[in-house]
Parts: C-alpha cells; sequence; structure tokens
C-alpha cells in the first residue's frame, strides 16, 4: 500500500490532498500517479467512481507552473464532467495559483474568450467547444504540456473522435498525453497508437473494481408487473437517493410519469430535455428534492453525487460493462450503497452471463409480499401523521365531519378507513395476474405439463439444472418429475410457479423449443411411473 507523501510531489499539493479528505490513494491513482509523473504517456483504465479524476489531476496540477498561459488541455464528455473535472482540479490547486476553467457548448463564448484572456493554466473542456475556440484562435494551445482524454468512450460513444483528432492534431508533439477510460473498446486502442508515445496500460481489472461495498441483490419479476414490482421493492427499502435505470428515453418518461403518478417524488433524466431542464433535473437531484432520478444510460453520464444509496435497473443493463458502471453510481467514496437488479424470465440468461463476467453470482431475493411491505411502512406512514397532526393549518374546516364521524362509527374502523385511502394504490395489490388453478401437484406445488420428453433425451437432472438456473431456486426444491415418451410432468413451488412458467417458454432443452401449460389434475388413481 502506499500513501501519498510517498508520492514525487510538491508539498502544496500533498496539503491540498489532505484538506479533501483523502486518505490514501485509490488503486488506479496508486498505479497510475507515479507513471504519469515520470513523464510517460499512460492509459489508465478502471470503473466509474474509482478517483481517475484524481489519477491524473495531481500530477496535472503538480506540474503546471503559475505563469500564465495553457499548460494542460483536459477533454471531457459532458458539460457535467467539465465542470466537475475543474471543480476537483481546483481543490488540489488551494495552495497554487493556478486557474482551471471549464469550457462547453451552452455558454456564451465571448463569456468564456474572455475569462481565457485573463491566463488561465488549465482548460477543461468538451471537444466540441474546444475545436470551436481553436478556429476562432481565441485558444492557444502553444504552450500545452499535457492534454487529457478523460472519460475516452463515452466522449467516442457521443461522436467527438474528429474533434479529438483535430485537437491532437493541434497540440505540440512534445506533450505528453493521457487516456482515462472505463472501458478500452477498439477505436480507443486505435486512437491512443495513433497519437500517445509508447502509451502504458495501467488497468485495474474488474476483480479490483466492483466494490465490495456495494451490495447486490436481483429479484425476480415477470414482465407484466416489473411496475407493481418496483414499486414494493422501493417501498420496502430505505431510499434516500436512488437512480432507477431505464433502457430507453421513451421507458424513461414512463416510468417517470408512472412513479409520479403513485405519489413518487421521481424526476427523469433523458436526452431530449433541454440544458436547462436537465440542470433543473440535476440540482433537484443534488439537493435530495427529489428522491429518485430516473435516466439512461447516456444521460446519466457524467452524473456524480457522492449519496446515492440505491442503485436500481428497472430494465437490465444490455451489458456486463454498463452493469459495473452503473452500479458504480453507487457506494462511492467510501460509502455504502446497494444495487438492485429486476430481471423478468426473458433476461436470466442474460443475468447468468453479467454474473460469469463480474467473477461472483448475485444472490436473489423475493419481491417483497404485500404484507411484508405494509409491515415495513408503518414507521413511515406513522411519522407522516404525525408530521400532519403537528400542523394545525385548515383543521378547522373538518371539525364537523370529524365529530360527526366519530359520533357514528367506532373509531377504529374510521381511522382504518382512512389508511387504506392514504396509503394503498394499485401497487399493493397482492396479485400478478396467474392463476394455475388445481394442476394435481403436491401441496404447495404447481404442476406442469412439457410438451417433450424421452424423445428429447429429457432427464430429470436436465430439467432440474435448467430450472434452476433459469429461476435461480436450489435445485433440490423442484418437486417430482414425471418423464414419458414425448411429455413430462415437473412440480414447482407455488412462489415461483409463474416464472418458471414464462422463463422455460423462452428456453430450450437438448436444443428442442419447450412449451408447457398448467396439467390438468389426475384422475383419481393414476398409475405413475417411477422417477
Ligand atoms: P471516476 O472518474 O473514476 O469515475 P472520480 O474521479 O469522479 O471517479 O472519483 C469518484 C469520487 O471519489 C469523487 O467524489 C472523488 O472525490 C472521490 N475520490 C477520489 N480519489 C479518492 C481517494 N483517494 N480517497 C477518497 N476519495 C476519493
Ligand atoms: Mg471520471
Amino acid at each position: 500500500m502506499s500513501y501519498f507523501k510517498d508520492f514525487n510531489i510538491t508539498d502544496q499539493v500533498k496539503k491540498a490532498i489532505h484538506d479533501m479528505g483523502f486518505e490514501e490513494p485509490s488503486p488506479i491513482q496508486e498505479k497510475a500517479i507515479p507513471v504519469i509523473l515520470s513523464g510517460e504517456d499512460v492509459i489508465g483504465q478502471a470503473q466509474t467512481g474509482t478517483g481517475k479524476t484524481a489519477a491524473f489531476g495531481i500530477p496535472v496540477v503538480d506540474k503546471v507552473t503559475e505563469d500564465r498561459y495553457v499548460q494542460a488541455l483536459i477533454l471531457t464528455p459532458t458539460r457535467e464532467l467539465a465542470i466537475q473535472v475543474s471543480g476537483e482540479l481546483q481543490k488540489l490547486t488551494k495552495y497554487k495559483k493556478i486557474r482551471t476553467l471549464p469550457i462547453y457548448g451552452g455558454q456564451s463564448i465571448s463569456h468564456q474568450i474572455r475569462a481565457l484572456k485573463q491566463g488561465v493554466q488549465v482548460v477543461i473542456g468538451t471537444p466540441g467547444r474546444i475545436t470551436d475556440h481553436i478556429r476562432r484562435q481565441t485558444l492557444s494551445l502553444d504552450k500545452v504540456h499535457t492534454v487529457v482524454l478523460d472519460e475516452a468512450d463515452e466522449m467516442l460513444d457521443m461522436g467527438f473522435i474528429e474533434d479529438i483528432e483535430a485537437i491532437l492534431k493541434q497540440v505540440n508533439k512534445e506533450r505528453q498525453t493521457l487516456l482515462f477510460s472505463a472501458t478500452m473498446p477498439p477505436p480507443i486502442k486505435k486512437l491512443s497508437y495513433k497519437y500517445m508515445k509508447k502509451p502504458q496500460l495501467v488497468a485495474i481489472s474488474k476483480g479490483e473494481v466492483t466494490a465490495p461495498s456495494i451490495d447486490q441483490v436481483y429479484y425476480k419479476v415477470l414482465e407484466r408487473n416489473k411496475l407493481d414490482s418496483l414499486c414494493r421493492i422501493i417501498d420496502s427499502e430505505e431510499i434516500d437517493l436512488g437512480i432507477i435505470f431505464c433502457r430507453t428515453k421513451k421507458g424513461v418518461s414512463e416510468l417517470t410519469e408512472a412513479l409520479q403518478a403513485r405519489g413518487y417524488i421521481a424526476d427523469g433524466l433523458h436526452g431530449d430535455l433541454t440544458q436547462s431542464q436537465r440542470d433543473n433535473v440535476m440540482k433537484k437531484f443534488r439537493d435530495s428534492t427529489i428522491e429518485f432520478l430516473i435516466a439512461t444510460d447516456v444521460a446519466a453520464r457524467g452524473i456524480d453525487v457522492d449519496n446515492v444509496t440505491h442503485v436500481i435497473n428497472y430494465d437490465i443493463p444490455q451489458d456486463p460493462e454498463s452493469y459495473v458502471h452503473r452500479i458504480g453510481r453507487t457506494g462511492r467514496a467510501g460509502r455504502k450503497g446497494l444495487a438492485l437488479t429486476l430481471v423478468t424470465p426473458r433476461e436470466m440468461k442474460h443475468l447468468r452471463s453479467i454474473e460469469d463476467e463480474i467473477k461472483m453470482p448475485i444472490p436473489s431475493e423475493n419481491v417483497p409480499t404485500f404484507a411484508e411491505v405494509i409491515e415495513k411502512q408503518q414507521e413511515t406512514w406513522k411519522k407522516q401523521i404525525e408530521t400532519a397532526m403537528n400542523d394545525d393549518k385548515d383543521s378547522e374546516w373538518f371539525a364537523p365531519l370529524v365529530h360527526d364521524l366519530l359520533n357514528t362509527y367506532p373509531a377504529e374502523k374510521i381511522v382504518t378507513a382512512l389508511l387504506k385511502r392514504n396509503f394503498l394504490n394499485d401497487n399493493n395489490l397482492d396479485d400478478d395476474g396467474y392463476n394455475f388453478g388445481e394442476t394435481g401437484g403436491a401441496k404447495g406445488m404447481v404442476r406442469f405439463f412439457i410438451n417433450v420428453g424421452k424423445n428429447v433425451n429429457m432427464s430429470p437432472k436436465i430439467l432440474i439444472e435448467e430450472i434452476s438456473e433459469l429461476v435461480g431456486i436450489p435445485g433440490k426444491a423442484v418437486g417430482r418429475i414425471d418423464i414419458f415418451d414425448k411429455f413430462t410432468f415437473v412440480e414447482v413451488p407455488e412462489e415461483v410457479a409463474p416464472f418458471v412458467y414464462e422463463a422455460l417458454r423462452y428456453s430450450r432443452i437438448n436444443g428442442a423449443r419447450v412449451n408447457l401449460e398448467p396439467a390438468k389434475p389426475r384422475p383419481k388413481r393414476e398409475k405413475r411411473p417411477l422417477k
């Protein structure tokens, strides 16, 4: 383990780091900082939230002198990140007379030109706006000795590659080039061969990044009652600040509306918002005036809020990398975080591939039942009622009705009715839409008919493995199995029956497409073959 004091940097910078409350370097900082200080080009790869900003920020502010011209240029994908990086660098230069200036589209260019004229040492900007300034000759890069490409993968995703190349061509060839990214897709490698000098790769592998402080859980949910399941889950968690991820913009709008309609304090973030709408939402989120931020992966880029307690994957992420990326939004700066993923039957295989990639199984939990939610909520409800009781405003209007009700009915009945009206809504209904009826299974079990049997070499072992993988239940939870020539019966626990029913339909057994139906109850005294 190393300490900041062991780095070959000035005391001014060490003191600033100390004031920021950083105790020890994060793994990427530990590995990257000495190499950067030695003057080499560096490619740093580590997941979101691992402290990449300071990994390049510390050596950069250490090297920059107080002379008033641009010495370092940092490119970031979004305006928000530019501001954020600039803020972090400012803290690092607390004891040095250095100005950092974020430059991004959407802000008046003449304002930026004026600021540049005053003499800044470090410019942090989005590639589009920086090229703009280069074209107008309002930003001189002659004396730039360090260029940083921050969140390079995201800049690429956002289509900035040409701007980046144009900028790199403008900067002194003798420069030091640093590239930081959460992922290393081929175009980034290409970019690095082309514009960097013998770059040293400093990577923190996934095993090291899936921060242990992030607890992960997945819930099996059915597509048709995903929203209800989500509500139950969030009702039974203590959430200060949560980010809920959806796959699409449309998904974000729909879920935002649905949650707002159910009384949650939620707001959505997606690519179609104007910058000021976006700023507005982000401000509410930062100030914690909203509880939930609903966002697509793209819209959530550059969000860096430290106190996110929960990341909720309403839609399962498309690939393992974005899973790691998403859950990295919580548990930041050493805080505790919880990542919850909703998984539909169709998505179970996908979940398994994520588990393979991150090299750890994600434990599953059942969506809380109606009764569990009610129990969890009692305290919250009580507090809400007590708060309302402390507020006498407008109470007198109800006085006649209060007396009338109390004279007519028992108090208990009145209170119960009011509670129900106030706190229950659709999501509290305990119905998943499935009723398999009498299927002839043992008590507590549902028996299914499957349309293949010995003809596809079905065996109890194969069937049990398939069900336990797809449904995430232990093999021994699967009940009685009867395999015939062309069909099979299997019994599974009632609570997972709807999930089994849907999941097996998306699977194959020994290459054969599977269909299943709830079985008909057995006629009395049916002869059973031995298992
Ligand atoms: P990344 O760019 O890798 O996503 P950031 O640079 O934004 O991550 O850092 C994430 C958070 O961790 C920030 O709030 C930052 O201030 C904090 N941080 C960075 N390095 C350290 C450290 N050595 N000790 C404690 N906190 C740190
Ligand atoms: Mg970063």
